[in-house]
This record gives C-alpha cells, structure tokens and sequence, in this order.
C-alpha cells in the first residue's frame, strides 16, 4: 500500500532521531511492500528563522492533507535562545498548540512501557519493577480545566481565583470510543479513572464511559478514582492497560507512568482526532544540550512511528515488527548514553537506527 507522511523533524536533535525513524519505516516498507512517500516541513525555531512564524499555513496545510505526522521535537535552550525573546504566541512551541487545535487532535495516548532490560533504571521497588508492566495513558486533550473560563477578581476585598472545568457528553464519549478501540489492539481492559465522589465533571465521565463500553463486550471495563490511580501506577503498575481520563488527570498521570518507566528516551506519544489522521511525536523535548552530536536516542521516535503504522494505517503487524526489533536490540545489549549501564555497547544515534532496521 501506499501512504503519505509529512516529516516535520523541527529543532535541535529532532532532525537526527527523526532521520533514524525514517530509516526504521524503510525497512517496513520494504519487508511488507509498502511504499511511504515523505514531504518534510519545517515547525518551531528553524520555521521562525526561516518565515518568521513557528507554523506556517503551507505546512499546516501540508499536515493537513496526509495520513499521518511524524514530528521529532521543537525549541531551543529557553535560557539563552532568541526565539525566547518573542512573545508566547510566536516561540517554537505556540505551533505544537496550533497543530493539535487545527488538526482537531484530542486524544492524546501515552505508552509506558518497562522493558525488562532497562527495569534497573526505573525508580520503583525491584520486586515491583521486575513483574513489568505496559500501559497506554489515554488523555483528553482539548476540553476540562485547562480550556474552561478562568478569571481572578476580588471578592469581599480577597483576590479569588476561578477556573471551569466543563465537558459534554460527546467530547467524552469520542475520546471514550478511542480508548476501547486502543484496548482491542492491546490487552483488552480500559480502566476509566475519575474523581467521581466529588466532581459532576467526572460522574458524567463515567456514566458516558460505560455507555460506550456496553458497545465493547470484548473488552474489561472497570472505574478507579484518580488518587487511587496515582498510588496504583507506583505500587501495581502491571495492573493496567489502557488508562482513560480527562485532561487534567491525564496530564499529571502520563508523566507520573512516564517517571516510573525511568527512560525518557524510550517513550513515545500519538495525538488522535475524529479520523485517522494522527501526530506521532517522542515525549522528550528537543534536547539542545545534545543536539548536532549524535548521541540522542532514536528509540522514542522510532516507536512513535510504530504508533504510526498502528493507529494511522491500521498496519498492527509491521507495527509489532518495529516494536520487536527495538526489544531484540535492547537484548543484544546495545545502548545510546542516555540508557547505559554497566556490560552493555555503547552506541550513536545513527548506529541505534542502522540496529533496528537491521532487525527488521
Ligand atoms: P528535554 O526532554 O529536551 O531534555 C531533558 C533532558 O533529557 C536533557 O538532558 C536531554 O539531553 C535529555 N534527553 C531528552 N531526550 C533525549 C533523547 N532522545 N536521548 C538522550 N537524551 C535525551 O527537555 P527540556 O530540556 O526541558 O527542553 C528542551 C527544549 O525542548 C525546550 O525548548 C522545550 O520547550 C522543548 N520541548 C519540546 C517538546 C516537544 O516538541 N513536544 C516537549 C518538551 C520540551
């Protein structure tokens, strides 16, 4: 088959790990017949030095009209960075904000994964870390707190702050159907998490989740509040599959599930809207420090273009295919700085890249 993917590899070591991905999905197109055709855009800081603008119509409009988008990372050092200097609106990352809104994504989906040979970089208890475990954070990402009505006024002589957190049913129930859906290609459980005991916002949430879970017998369905869900994250992680919960919980909880895996390299991310049009992008920055050094690893882009193939193109097996063939590397003992440990090969970006087209 073939498709259509804009690359938007944006700033610092974005253009590297991006250059290794592609390189993963050649080797997919090849093993499987598939033919991906590219068009790079730029977005952020070298967008902003080129055109002025961090985002511009072209490239958006670029976005717009393919199947998916691979993105590396976007900005520069905030200390010392010019593009630091111009206001919020036009620094490199107004344009992440701008590509989630126009392309309507509001999924956001977090993997946390612990790969049984990095397990001793994670911050949990041994006897915990060592059962494993693989969850997906499914995020609400464009409705609750964080966009309601805020304001501060005083009130009886007393600045009062207010912020609204307010979502109908149908903005529930389209992320709820993406959770299901996700739990299908996975392990089959979505665990709704909410603050049902207190909050109006969340007895909604859970009364529309188990409207859509009628739809999916196949799947377990079951409800956890979201104090309960951050104690279970650091003491029965395995216990989860696909976590779904309203922005602001999710925000907090995906960099909690991210902190326990104890790799940043390694986590990828997809934003999703109505369609199958999708944003792939690794959860770490830009890495400035790093950049144009060949060092950076490739990995969470590279199982961010796995999320690609699953999500986008509906392609599961060659998915699994890149999903395998980073475990094996990770087997083989070879890692970039940033996972190094004691016996094991150290090895640059490229050469990671080069490792898991190899295996595939
Ligand atoms: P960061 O994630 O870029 O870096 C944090 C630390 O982790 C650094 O020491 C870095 O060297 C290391 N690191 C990150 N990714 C790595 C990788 N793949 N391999 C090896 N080491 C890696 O976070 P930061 O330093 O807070 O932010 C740097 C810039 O990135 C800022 O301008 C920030 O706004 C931007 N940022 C962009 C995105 C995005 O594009 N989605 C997300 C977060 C931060």
């Amino acid at each position: 088959m073939e498709f259509n993917i804009t690359l938007i590899p944006g700033d610092g070591i974005g253009p590297e790990i991006v250059r290794e991905a592609v390189k993963v999905l050649k080797a997919v197109g090849k093993k499987y017949g598939h033919s991906f055709n590219s068009k790079e855009v730029d977005m952020g800081g070298c967008s902003i030095d080129k055109y002025g603008v961090p985002l511009t119509e072209e490239a958006l409009n670029t976005a717009a009209n393919s199947d998916a988008v691979l993105l590396g990372a976007v900005g520069g050092n905030v200390g010392n960075s010019p593009w630091y200097q111009l206001p919020p609106d036009k620094r490199p990352e107004a344009a992440l904000l701008r590509i989630r809104k126009e392309l309507g994504l509001f999924a956001n989906l977090r993997p946390a994964l612990l790969y049984e040979e990095l397990a001793g970089a994670s911050p949990l208890r041994k006897d915990i870390a060592d059962k494993g475990f693989d969850m997906l954070i499914m995020r609400e990402l464009t409705g609750g707190l964080y966009f309601g009505k805020r304001y501060t006024e005083e009130v009886n002589g007393k600045l009062t702050a207010v912020d609204t957190l307010t979502y109908n049913e149908d903005e529930i129930r389209r992320i709820a159907i993406k959770a299901f859906e996700a739990a299908r290609k996975r392990k089959k459980h979505v665990t709704g998490v909410d603050k049902a005991n207190v909050l109006d916002s969340s007895r909604l949430w859970r009364k529309v989740v188990h409207e859509v879970a009628a739809d999916y017998p196949d799947v377990v369905c079951d409800d956890m509040l979201v104090d309960n869900c951050a104690m279970q994250i650091a003491v029965n992680p395995g216990f989860f599959d696909v976590v779904l919960t309203e922005n602001m919980f999710g925000d907090i909880l995906s960099d909690e599930a991210a902190a326990v895996t104890g790799s940043l390299g390694m986590l990828p991310s997809a934003s999703l809207g109505e369609g199958k049009l999708g944003l792939y992008e690794p959860s770490h920055g830009s890495a400035p420090d790093i950049a144009g050094k060949n060092v950076a690893n490739p990995i969470a882009t590279i199982l961010s273009a796995a999320l690609l193939l699953r999500y986008s193109l509906d392609l599961d097996e060659e998915a699994k295919a890149v999903e395998e063939a980073v475990k094996k590397v990770l087997k083989e003992g070879f890692r970039t700085g940033d996972i190094m440990s004691e016996g094991m090969k150290k090895v640059s970006c490229s050469e990671m890249g080069d490792l898991i087209y190899e295996r595939i």
